[in-house]
């Protein structure tokens, strides 16, 4: 089946009722503006709030406007992989809903586009209104990943791009569970440029990215494109044994010396010292150890996800495609 559809647009929406309106506003103006056909594709990832509600409404006005609902909450990343599978565009983007990312550099990617590259992804230069924490740890975690990674992840790169449909039915294939979409992208390949942009701040609402998500969605991205961490815990291993042999030995020696030369006299004081920091040394030891267990714990749990074969989405319904636009909101 060939498509006529120009451009799909992707939006992930997670409880943003309060930005979905102006979204589809600012970004059919600036699709109007390209004169080509395109697609918006809201994902609704289990949202409890209006957004679905707000979006079929907007279906019903606009046959450019497309609706997923997923049976429930199931992530950004997955939500951004719903919407890849259900694109039919020549080109399909992949932007935020809370207008971070702003609309109007789609039309500089299509640009680069139309000039040969598959992959066009969005540089940040500056982050505006986000917490010095949220700044700092980014910087850390993408120069983190990229010092532990062999695959050419652009640093300070999140998931606004525009893909090529070749680019798109590649990524189709890749079914692993715990994703990182914009690490798979660049692992892919095709021939990849940069549109610098600024990263504005959220147009409304919460950001949907708790602590817990991003350290969640940081060890995905690490445990999917790198093995280094499990080669630390043979590093560890190796630091901590010679330590101990060359202390071993030098403890050998002393009895050795102390046994031939003076008698050992030590008082309670010094006894009770020596007590305490062999608990120390104990406890130092065993935190290491508990932390290569985790380690390979991350590793382990996620082989287990990906053994159970579990289908990576659930659609509860779609609105707006074609095939069930006689018949809206039905359940597939
Ligand atoms: N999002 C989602 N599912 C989630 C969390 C977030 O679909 O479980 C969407 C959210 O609605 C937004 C995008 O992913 O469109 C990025 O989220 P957010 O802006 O909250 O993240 P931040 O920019 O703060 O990192
Ligand atoms: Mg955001």
């Amino acid at each position: 089946m060939k498509s006529d559809i120009q451009y799909s647009i992707i939006i992930p929406v997670y409880n943003e009722e309060k930005v979905v309106n102006e979204t589809y506003k600012r970004l059919k103006q600036v699709m109007d503006t390209t004169g080509e056909s395109y697609e918006l594709i809201f994902i609704n990832d289990g949202s409890k709030d209006d957004t679905a509600q707000i979006i079929q409404d907007l279906c019903r006005k606009d046959t450019n406007v497309k609706l997923i609902n997923f049976s429930r909450n199931f992530g950004h990343q997955i939500a951004i992989s719903a919407g890849m599978d259900n694109a039919a565009g020549r080109a399909v983007v992949v932007i935020d809903a809370d207008l971070q990312d702003p609309p109007e550099v789609i039309l500089k990617m299509a640009e680069k586009w139309k000039q040969g590259y598959e992959v066009v992804y969005g540089k940040r230069m500056k982050r505006k209104g986000e917490s010095f924490f949220k700044k700092f740890t980014a910087v850390a975690f993408y120069r983190l990943l990229r010092s532990l990674t062999n695959v050419d992840i652009p640093v300070d790169t999140g998931d606004f791009r525009l893909i090529d449909r070749r680019v798109c039915d590649v990524m189709k294939g890749l079914k692993e569970k715990n994703r990182y979409v914009r690490g798979l992208v660049s692992w892919v390949g095709f021939r990849q440029a940069a549109v610098e942009y600024i990263r504005e701040e959220r147009w409304a609402g919460e950001t949907k990215y708790p602590l817990k998500k991003m350290i969640r969605f940081a060890l995905d991205a690490i445990t999917s494109f790198s093995y280094k961490p499990l080669k630390a815990a043979t590093y560890l291993g190796l630091t901590l044994g010679i330590t101990s042999f060359l202390y071993l030995m030098i403890v050998f020696n002393q009895t050795q010396f102390v046994q031939t030369a003076v008698a050992p006299s030590v008082s309670i004081g010094t006894a009770n010292l020596i007590f305490k920091g062999a608990i120390a040394i104990n406890l130092v030891f065993n935190a290491a150890i508990l932390l290569v267990l985790g380690i390979i714990g991350e590793y382990v749990g996620r082989i287990y996800d990906e053994s159970k074969d579990r289908p990576l989405y659930i659609i509860k319904n779609k609105v707006g495609f074609d095939y069930d636009k006689r018949n809206n909101e039905t359940h597939q």
